[in-house]
């Protein structure tokens, strides 16, 4: 299947030619002919997926075929809420790059900065506009919002909306859209709660599941580090001076503790950044633009913060603390091993995070091999994780300080060198 025989509109095909995509993903090539059928949908799917994509052209394509002869300011016609200021920026970039040889304009408004920049660029006019919640909701009581035109409705990330303590703002945001429109709704997880706000959102949805999880899961290289609370800052220095990586993405469960990281590593004349709620919007921009461009490439996140995150050729996911959601851990590890991309993903245990990798295990069916022969080893060495589903080929002995020897078990090793190594460069 290629894009093409979706029967997508020809400049928006020049477009994905431009960004170098050959194949639809399977969330695009189930989503996008619903979506051109005008069908609701509801799309089990997470970040990683091709997700964006699936709901941003089938929008584009009805869009650029609707274009009237415009008299007066553009009209928002379709609306994408999405809870961080990451994604929100991340989707608009995508109608961007998706729209370029059209002139559906697209603008992107978030929270966490002075509104005026966003509100000129509403007073001008616009096409598309992604969104998320709160600041949706203010720039609509102020009257820079209207959203008597939309005809297409999407809801990203709904399950993380919830988390985030969103559903009021969206049940407000839902009552103002006209009910004549097609609306799409995504969502990591069905749980019960996001089953019934689809309801109250859709009509009658075509549903759609992509579960990319195992799949990612198998790409990536895991290991897991059985290590003593105290050991962590230690072992995460001697891996990071030792390990061959481009760019590795570092999770914390806390934002306190990610600040803790930064500092740790700061002291080891290690430059990283942290992103995380209590950020700055222009801090977590900065950090994050960086970490794209290479300027650095430690970056310590959150799981909230990190959601949005797409950053080409990750090399290293290092969990620095296990999450006590297994499926965060798959979404943890699916930053890295993009595309066919081969990735790592290190993970530290400590004696209280055992249950948790139980888990993980279970739901990757996999047992993570473990590298014992570490110099900061768990004192409670002898609690063994439950018994493997499907063992995975150990990985190699990887922290060689000579260049070049790095197990010789990844594609990219002539590629990668050790943050102390290029730093020498
Ligand atoms: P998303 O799930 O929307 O965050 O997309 C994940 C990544 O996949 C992004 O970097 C996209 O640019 C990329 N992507 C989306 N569709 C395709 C495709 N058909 N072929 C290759 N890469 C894609």
């Amino acid at each position: 299947m290629t894009f093409k025989e979706l029967g997508i509109t020809e400049p928006i095909l020049k477009a994905i030619e431009v960004k170098g995509y050959t194949h639809p993903t399977p969330i695009q090539e189930q989503s996008i002919p619903i979506l051109l059928r005008g069908k609701d949908l509801l799309g089990c799917a997470q970040t990683g997926t091709g997700k964006t994509a699936a709901f941003a052209i089938p929008i584009l394509h009805h869009l650029y075929n609707e274009q009237p002869k415009r008299k007066g300011p553009r009209k928002i016609k379709a609306l994408i809420v999405t809870p961080t200021r990451e994604l929100a920026l991340q989707i608009g970039e995508n109608f961007t790059e998706y729209g370029k040889f059209t002139n559906i304009k697209s603008t992107v408004i978030f929270g966490g900065v002075k509104q005026g920049s966003q509100t000129l660029a509403l007073r001008k006019g616009t096409d598309i506009l992604v969104a998320t919640p709160g600041r949706l909701l203010d720039l609509m009581d102020q009257g820079f919002i209207s959203l008597k035109d939309i005809k297409y409705s999407v809801l990203d990330e709904a399950d993380q909306m919830l988390d985030m303590g969103f559903i009021h703002d969206i049940r407000k945001i839902i009552a103002k859209l006209p009910t004549e429109r097609q609306s799409l709704f995504f969502s990591a997880t069905m749980p019960p709660a996001i089953l019934s706000l689809s309801r109250k959102i859709l009509g009658n949805p075509e549903k759609v599941t992509v579960k990319p999880e195992q799949a990612t899961a198998e790409k990536v290289e895991q290991s897991v580090y059985f290590v003593s609370k105290m050991g962590k800052p230690k072992l995460l220095l001697h891996l990071l001076q030792t390990e061959p990586f481009d760019s590795a993405l570092i999770f914390s469960r806390t934002k306190h503790g990610a600040d803790k990281i930064v500092r740790i590593l700061g002291k080891a004349n290690i430059t990283a950044a942290a992103i995380h709620g209590n950020k700055s919007q222009g801090a977590r921009q900065r950090a994050l633009g960086n970490f794209k461009s290479g300027h650095t490439n430690v970056l310590v996140a959150t799981d909230i913060a990190a959601r949005g995150i797409d950053v080409d050729e990750l090399s290293h996911v290092i969990n620095y603390d296990l999450p006590n959601i297994p499926e965060t851990y798959v979404h943890r590890i699916g930053r890295t091993g993009r595309a066919g991309a081969s990735g790592i993903a290190l993970s530290f245990c400590n004696h209280e995070e055992k249950a948790y990798l139980r888990d993980i295990q279970k739901l990757i069916k996999q047992t993570i091999p473990v590298v014992a022969d570490h110099p900061f080893p768990d004192e409670y060495e002898d609690v063994i994780p439950e018994s493997p589903v499907k063992p995975q080929k150990p990985r190699q002995q990887r922290w060689s300080t000579k260049p070049g020897n790095d197990g010789g078990s990844n594609n990219n090793q002539n590629r990668r060198r050790s943050y102390s190594q290029r730093r020498q460069s």
